[in-house]
């Protein structure tokens, strides 16, 4: 399941959840102020695991 990233358009907030894909633009509402005015953020995908992790950038 992708994370995705909102913001509100009344409030400003911004918060990321967890949701499917058919899901994502569904059902929208700020967890702040209850509004339902958010858009969706073009968000990095939560990439579990650490495949593609750089190699060598930990110290
Ligand atoms: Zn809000």
């Amino acid at each position: 399941m992708p994370m995705y990233e909102y913001r509100c358009r009344r409030c400003g907030a911004k918060y990321e959840q967890l949701r499917r894909i058919a899901d994502a633009d569904r059902d929208l509402q700020c967890p702040y102020c209850g509004a339902d005015e958010v858009e969706r953020l073009l968000s990095a995908f939560a990439t579990a695991g650490g495949c593609g992790a750089p190699s060598g950038g930990f110290t």
